[in-house]
């Protein structure tokens, strides 16, 4: 989208003329992360990070830095006081921690040597050679790891509740199903990295009994279904995947199932519905996936962020994962991050790291000297985080005390020009646009509900459609039959609570 590709056949065009062809391999990667500064590119050895790269850079880069050895320094990221910077000196990089991200912008995602080299496999090696299912669930239990797909469920637990299940046949769905808005967490890993998903869900698929796994992942990641298809057949070719894995008699295959796009099918009991290939709608809970789910048998559901933290804790222990993040929520979490802040872009942090480091420190500020007002967590299921508690530790624990949750990674940021009660219609409109319609109190509510807001933002509503407007999310919330309904009027909900003066200065009687 910013121009890479036409970046990348200039530079290879200059590359070719100066007869560099076998000094200099240009490999395209998976994103970055600062997805602002694009089309980046990151010269090898010295690591050097160039931004916002046109075209007519690719010949100044040759001659200057491949031939002369003189990095251009106008297309590098500028420090005072530093002639350069390598990509682990910027401040977007040095403040995160990647394990998730560990691979992405730095491997070719269609290549599995790359990967291997990477160190990518051994865990799966480890766990069927040296290690038990038992272990496996064990050392995932130990290591508190919890789902990142929103709902925040312990891993381990999920996984050592299929195991208990007695049945022949059990599945490892994949839920890459991203659907809130301003959210690509889950594309960038698997256009990035897409084997560190394949390895986590053979190890579940191993941990747990299962010999098949299917990843639902939606039509308009055209780039992940690729570099996902490329995956499984390169790891088919050589044995990590299939038939008597690395000759032992484990036997694991994967499927994709493209989704047509509804945000309800992010919900897993729509997404087992339409991986049968059914209408995506949520069945009751329960039974859950975990005792009968795809086609009538026990189902994992994990999400990517889930899945490619196993292989890290597999390889370096519960131990290495705990030190990480807080004491409750160990580990990281892939933001992305958009909206009003100087750098954009996706990041993985520890959990437990405040807004401010995001906002701030990572992502540069706030531009044009505005101010930072609040940021949006979790999409339309989420709520908002005002700035007086921009020092909030980010994690599981912290973020529902605010009436927000972390979600799957969506982090919008607002700064004072942005009006918080568009900012919840924007959302509520959202999920009455992707509600399946099945319940009456998420399909006739949340209706209701975007309808009182239309009204208070045309300046015809009164101090009781405020009340109306709590008391009808508060119905909604306990009383729709799945997630999508029991969350959506979060945003309203959160919005009220800490920008009501903003509600008020909308309604016509102000009392
Ligand atoms: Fe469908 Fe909404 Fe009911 Fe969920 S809560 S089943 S999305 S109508």
């Amino acid at each position: 989208a910013a121009g890479g590709n036409s970046f990348k056949n200039a530079l290879e065009d200059e590359i070719k003329k100066h007869d560099l062809t076998n000094e200099v391999i240009v490999v395209e990667t998976g994103c970055m992360g600062s997805c602002q500064l694009g089309p980046r590119m990151v010269v090898y050895p010295e690591g050097i990070m160039y931004t916002k790269l046109k075209p007519e850079d690719g010949k100044e880069i040759v001659e200057e830095h491949f031939i002369k050895g003189v990095p251009v320094r106008r297309l590098s990221w500028e420090q005072e006081g530093k002639q350069f910077l390598t990509l682990e000196e910027t401040p977007f990089f040095s403040k995160q921690t990647r394990i998730v991200l560990r691979n992405c912008g730095f491997i070719n995602p269609e290549d599995i040597t790359e990967y291997i080299a990477q160190g990518g496999y051994e865990s799966l090696g480890k766990a069927l050679t040296s290690m038990s299912s038992a272990d496996v669930i064990k050392i995932i239990k130990d290591s508190l790891l919890r789902g990142r797909g929103g709902a925040g469920f312990p891993t381990g637990l999920k996984w050592e509740l299929a195991k208990k299940q007695t049945s022949d046949i059990k599945y490892i769905i994949c839920n890459a199903d991203e659907g809130d808005p301003g959210a690509y967490m889950n594309r960038s890993v698997l256009e990035g990295d897409p084997h560190s998903v394949l390895e986590g869900m053979t190890i579940a698929g191993y941990a747990v009994g299962a010999q098949k796994g299917f990843i639902y992942i939606r039509a308009e990641y055209p780039l992940a279904v690729k570099r996902l298809q490329i995956a499984i057949k390169q790891a088919k070719e050589i044995g990590l995947l299939g038939k008597n894995i690395l000759g032992t008699n484990f036997s694991f295959d994967i499927e994709l199932r493209i989704g047509a796009g509804a945000f309800v099918c992010g919900e897993e009991t729509a997404l087992i519905n339409s991986t049968e290939g059914k209408r995506g709608e949520p069945r009751k809970k329960p039974p859950y996936p975990i005792e009968i789910g795809l086609f009538g048998r026990p189902t994992v559901i994990n999400n990517v962020e889930t899945l490619a933290n196993v292989p890290i804790i597999i390889e370096k222990g519960a131990n290495f994962f705990k030190q990480i993040g807080t004491e409750k929520s160990p580990g990281t979490k892939a933001f992305s991050l958009v909206g009003k802040v100087n750098i954009a872009g996706l990041i993985e942090v520890p959990l437990g790291t405040s807004l401010r480091t995001i906002v701030f420190d990572i992502g540069g500020g706030i531009p044009e000297g505005h101010t930072f007002k609040a940021a949006q967590t979790g999409g339309p299921s989420g709520g908002v985080i005002p700035a007086n508690y921009i020092d909030i530790p980010m994690d599981y624990e912290n973020l529902p005390q605010l009436g927000a949750i972390m979600g799957s990674g969506g982090l919008i940021v607002m700064d004072e020009t942005s009006c918080m009660v568009d900012v919840a219609k924007f959302f509520l409109k959202f999920t009455v646009d992707e509600s399946c319609g099945k319940c009456v109190p998420c399909r006739e509510g949340t209706r209701q509900m975007l309808n009182i807001l239309e009204k208070i933002t045309r300046g015809g509503g009164t101090m009781k459609d405020l009340d109306l407007l709590e008391k009808l999310g508060n119905v909604i919330k306990s009383t729709s039959l799945c997630g999508l309904g029991q969350t959506a009027p979060n945003p309203v909900l959160s919005t009220l609570r800490h920008f009501r003066d903003e509600y008020i200065s909308h309604v016509k009687d102000k009392k």
